[in-house]
């Protein structure tokens, strides 16, 4: 198949985009560079499979015919969103539209890349597809949580309305190799500061949890969604669920870092618990996830290593 992955230098869609390729297919990645950064594809420059297209999504594009739309362009730490509010709010709406006239047009298969964010600041647990969600729409994480949620409805009025052959993936928090350091996520943070033997800073009293999904678990999971005839949303991560306190202590060990903990101010609607219910997706793609967040942070720490000294060289 000819595909287009939108945000595809950006951490998750890099290794889509890798995923796509080893799986014969001709990729074609269309990114605006927001967060994203051409290392993340830099490996992939010499692939005569592989095509860059530096494009804004909430722009009309056509990128020629392609088979397989898959639609991940967005920022998505809370420090990037909270940074380019109107962008994120653009790239949900604008942006999915575009990407599913492009879908129409070539009548090419669609999968969003939606995000448990849908569900707010849950007030079920774990979380089902089921669930419709506890969001502050007027927030400040509103251009990214709203944005998400119309992303999800103009994909079904596409699937309902226009015929569009679509799938929506509710993506976890995901971590692994390429996640930016200085995105902010607390993954990113709490290596970054580990390795650099600054203090860890927990947000809050550090109960609220989170549930990590190394990210080539979560691509297996995506590709095996986009495989399958499911529309409606499919919660795709790994419901090991831990406190933040917790995930640092395991960042600290796997580390071996010396690093003290710093309580610092939880930030405005900050998800109190967040854990997928992945019975769905067990069952109707065989799929679940088998990276534990101690065996991905090893995976990732030389990934870690190499960014700091990167930016400690000015890159
Ligand atoms: P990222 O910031 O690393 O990647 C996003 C990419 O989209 C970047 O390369 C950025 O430059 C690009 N982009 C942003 N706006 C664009 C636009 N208008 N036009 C073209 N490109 C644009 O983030 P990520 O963690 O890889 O997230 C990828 C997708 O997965 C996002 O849609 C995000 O909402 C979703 N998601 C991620 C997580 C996670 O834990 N990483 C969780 C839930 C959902
Ligand atoms: N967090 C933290 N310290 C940090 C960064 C984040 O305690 O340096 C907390 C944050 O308040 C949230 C959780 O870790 O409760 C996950 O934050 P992240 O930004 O990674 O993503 P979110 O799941 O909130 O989108």
């Amino acid at each position: 198949m000819r595909v287009l992955v939108t945000g595809g230098a950006g951490f998750i869609g890099s290794h889509l985009c890798d995923a796509l390729l080893g799986e014969g297919h001709s990729v074609i990645c269309a990114d605006n560079l927001l967060t994203g950064r051409m290392e993340n594809i830099a490996h992939l420059s010499h692939e005569p499979r592989f095509e860059f297209l530096q494009q804004n999504v909430c722009r009309p594009f056509d990128c020629g015919k392609v088979e397989y739309v898959f639609h991940f362009a967005s920022p998505a730490s809370p420090d990037d969103y909270l940074e380019h509010g109107i962008e994120t709010l653009q790239a949900g709406s604008l942006g999915s539209m575009n990407c599913l006239e492009l879908a129409r047009k070539y009548n090419a298969r669609f999968l969003l890349a939606s995000t448990s964010e849908c569900y707010g600041d849950p007030l079920e647990h774990p979380q089902e597809e089921t669930y419709w969600g506890h969001v502050n729409p007027v927030g400040p994480r509103s251009v990214y949580d709203e944005a998400k949620r119309f992303a999800e409805a103009i994909t079904m009025a596409y699937h309902r309305y226009r015929k569009v052959d679509t799938r929506i993936v509710r993506i976890f928090n995901t971590y692994g190799p390429r996640l930016q350091i200085n995105d902010g996520r607390v993954i990113s943070n709490f290596m970054k500061q580990a390795l650099l033997g600054e203090d860890l800073t927990v947000y809050g009293d550090g109960s609220q949890t989170r549930s990590f999904c190394y990210v080539s678990d979560e691509v297996a999971g995506i590709l095996a969604l986009s495989k399958a005839g499911e529309h409606d949303p499919t919660n795709i991560g790994n419901p090991a669920e831990f406190t933040i306190l917790e995930c640092a202590q395991v960042v600290l060990e796997v580390t071996g870092s010396s690093s003290k903990i710093r309580f610092e101010p939880l930030p405005q609607d900050d998800p109190k618990q967040r854990c997928p219910d992945i019975s769905k997706a067990k069952q109707l793609l065989g799929w679940e996830p088998f990276i534990d967040l101690r065996a991905g942070l090893r995976m990732s720490l030389d990934y870690f290593k190499s960014a700091i000294q990167a930016i400690g060289a000015g890159a």
